[in-house]
């Protein structure tokens, strides 16, 4: 193929964690694990981080694959925990860093209260673990979740979560992440293109669902995660239907948090169902996409 042949069958992942936050492998790794799978342009989305970003660019220059700086941005919305996607950021914008640094403060406060809340449950030593886990890095439930599976309080992380971290259960803190009117702002501001996260996992009724997205589309968000590692085939069909009716255009990312969970790989993705305008359309995609069709 030419040098100048349309990039037409480039295979997109939008949206991956590494160490720097959740997930289990080391920017690098993720990396060179997208390119094995066949992904020529995979996006680093790091919970309320970016520090995995530049290793990762990095080690997408060494593979021959193009990297797409990029955040996943908790939110509260209708009391609600709701996470947005920044792509294609700047990560040197100053009120981009300032408003995560905030926001890993809050992490940084809600787990020492997870710790105390779970030792008046009678589990001691759990915000130790989840440190222990975090590699000095953003401590999410994901680490309190594995330290309590490996120490026998529940048969799975998804149990963990079930019996302990999720809204009402005794290691659950509620408290304020970012507003969507913050995100949007910081993502926009540092450049890039704001994507409501894996639309279809809230625990919402429709019409809350659809107060979401036209707020969203008010405030000047770009995009769906139609596809999603955590949606099912239907559900991916249901949010492109959502994204049609809202204007909205269409992303695709598998939410990969490391080999361990063997449902979820990087660049296994269901294609865009028909009638979406996918978010990367309008990209340019220099170099690497060159060499990807060449
Ligand atoms: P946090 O941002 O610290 O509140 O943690 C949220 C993270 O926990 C998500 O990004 C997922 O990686 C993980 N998570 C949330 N719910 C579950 C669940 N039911 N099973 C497994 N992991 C989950
Ligand atoms: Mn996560
Ligand atoms: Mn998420
Ligand atoms: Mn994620």
């Amino acid at each position: 193929m030419g040098y100048n042949a349309p990039p037409m069958s480039l295979r997109y992942d939008l949206h991956s964690h590494s160490l720097a936050s959740d997930g289990t492998l080391s920017p690098s790794e993720l990396v060179a694990r997208a390119a094995a799978a066949g992904v020529n342009v995979l996006a680093l989305t790091d919970h309320d981080e970016t520090g995995g970003v530049a290793e990762a660019e990095r080690a997408a220059i060494k593979a021959g694959i193009c990297l797409v700086p990029g955040v996943e941005v908790s939110v509260t919305w209708g009391k609600q925990t709701i996470h947005v996607v920044g792509l294609n950021v700047n990560t040197g914008h100053a009120p981009l860093q300032e408003g995560l640094t905030r926001s890993r403060e809050f992490r940084n406060w809600r787990a020492e209260e997870m710790g105390r809340r779970l030792a008046k449950h009678g589990i001691e030593g759990a915000y130790e673990g989840a440190v222990a886990r975090a590699h000095g890095r953003i401590i999410s439930r994901t680490h309190f979740a594995h330290f309590l599976a490996e120490n026998g309080h529940a048969a799975s992380v998804r149990d963990v979560f079930k019996s302990f971290l999720k809204p009402r259960k005794p290691g659950y803190v509620p408290g304020e992440w970012a507003s969507l009117e913050e995100a949007l702002g910081w993502i926009h501001g540092a450049g890039g293109q704001a994507v409501i996260a894996h639309p279809a996992r809230y625990t919402m009724s429709a019409s809350k669902r659809r107060k979401l997205l036209g707020e969203f589309v008010e405030l000047g968000g770009e995009g769906l995660e139609v596809v999603s590692g955590s949606h099912s085939r239907g559900d991916n069909f249901s949010m492109a239907q959502l994204a049609k009716n809202h204007k909205l255009l269409a992303s695709a990312g598998s939410d990969f948090h490391g080999p361990e969970n063997p449902w979820v790989e990087l660049g296994r993705l269901q294609t865009l169902p028909d009638g979406c305008r996918a978010i990367w359309e309008g990209w340019q995609l220099d170099e690497c996409a060159r060499r990807a069709v060449s």
